[in-house]
């Protein structure tokens, strides 16, 4: 039977990173990352809007968000061979300029040092001329906020992850998991394998993984979210436009390859699946961007769904339970996951290979607590 040191299950942008991380930092250490399907990039990390922006999600999300610049903005040599993020900027429009949601954006901003520039209505009038002025009332500008090159970006940790010596399996769905107080045997459609640390990267079924191993869930809840490709609003040129987002998370669009990227920012809780975009949700986006906008639809030219997993305070969980120190959770990365990627990789290699966190995340605020699957509650 082949044995691994460490095996991690799932190998979207979660198991690609970790993996990439942990590539070739102890010496003839065995990694195996393991993808059920063809494609590392088919669920959650192929399907998401690819937006960084620092002011998005709570201050755990923010930090490490805020912490994974670097990265992205001088990538490795040969990880990738054009820029991982290009300029776009976030207008966070508001029909209540002193709600919560409003006062949590500004807040990130003074914590991760971002700008959230105030801005008067007719100012964000001019930047996207296509708003409804009745119901703007305010707008916050994050100038710095990017478009990612997702792809670009997986490709990179997955070829960075296999030159480090990590062995790549696709179409390879774990089917169980048993721990015989020495080593995991984990059982694969081409047989079983053996190794003594068991990474949980898969995404929506984070909690099911759990169960199969038979370590405490973490009441993961996926939640569906929906996205469509809109024509442009004809007579603009669209390109400079930023994303716009509803502070109080009712929409955004954004301009995507000539056309408009827009979401219902929906979160229905779903089963792990594959998910679909439901017409409902698509009727509800065209109506919500077009109480806000003036944006003539007269198709969906494209439509697609994905889920985004969360726990209930919506921090990702990275870190061994202490009943089970062997299994390793790198799971609930909710609508963040591609951003805050770089960082949260260095987090889990870290915890991992040494049981801290790393000195400029720890600085930043975040905890082992923050992320612990101890913090969560599930059956
Ligand atoms: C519409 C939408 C918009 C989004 N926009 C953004 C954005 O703008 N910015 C941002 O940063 N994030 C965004 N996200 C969120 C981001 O896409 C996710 O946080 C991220 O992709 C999660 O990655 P993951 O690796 O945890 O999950 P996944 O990509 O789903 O990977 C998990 C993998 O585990 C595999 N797996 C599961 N069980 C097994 C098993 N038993 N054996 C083997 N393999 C298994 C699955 O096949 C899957 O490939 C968005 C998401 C959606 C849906």
């Amino acid at each position: 039977m082949q044995e691994f040191d460490i095996a991690i299950i799932g190998a979207g942008i979660g198991g690609a990173s970790l993996a990439a991380m942990l590539a070739g930092g102890v010496p003839g250490r065995r990694i195996l990352l393991a993808e059920r399907e063809s494609f590392p990039g088919y669920h959650t990390t192929g399907r998401s809007a690819a937006l960084y922006s620092v002011l998005y999600g709570n201050s755990t999300v923010c930090t490490l968000t805020a912490a994974s610049r670097a990265f992205f903005m001088d990538p490795p040599p040969g990880f990738a061979d054009h820029p991982l993020l290009t300029p776009r900027g976030v207008l966070y429009i508001t029909d209540d300029p002193q709600s919560d949601a409003v006062r949590e954006i500004r807040e990130s901003a003074i914590r991760t040092g971002a700008t959230a520039l105030e801005m008067s209505p007719r100012a964000a009038l001019d930047m996207v001329p296509i708003l409804h002025p009745g119901p703007l009332r305010g707008a916050l500008w994050e100038a710095d906020a990017m478009d990612m090159d997702v792809h670009a970006i997986h490709q990179g940790f997955l070829r960075r992850a296999k030159a480090g010596g990590v062995e790549l399996r696709t179409d390879a769905a774990l089917t169980g998991a048993g721990w015989d107080g020495s080593a995991w045997t984990l059982s694969f459609a081409d047989g079983p394998v053996r190794a003594k640390k068991l990474v949980n990267a898969a995404g929506a079924w984070a909690d099911e993984l759990a169960r199969m191993a038979g370590v405490p869930t973490v009441g993961l809840m996926p939640l569906r979210r929906t996205a469509m490709m809109l024509d442009p609003p004809p007579g603009f040129d669209i390109h400079r436009w930023p994303a716009v987002i509803d502070a109080g998370g009712s929409f955004y669009f954004k301009p995507d390859a000539g056309m408009i990227l827009a979401s219902p920012a929906d979160e229905t809780p779903s089963p792990p699946c594959d998910a679909q975009a439901d017409e409902m949700d698509i009727a509800i986006c065209v109506d919500r961007v077009q109480a806000s906008a003036d944006l003539p639809v007269r198709r969906v030219s494209r439509s697609w769904a994905g889920l985004r997993s969360f726990v209930a305070d919506r921090s990702p969980v990275v870190g061994a339970p202490a009943s089970h120190p062997s299994f390793f959770w790198f799971a609930a990365q909710g609508g963040y996951g591609i951003q805050m990627a770089p960082a949260l990789a260095r987090v889990g290699a870290s915890l991992l290979d040494h049981g801290v966190l790393p000195a400029d995340i720890a600085d930043a605020g975040v905890s082992v607590a923050d992320l612990s699957p101890d913090r969560c509650k599930g059956e």
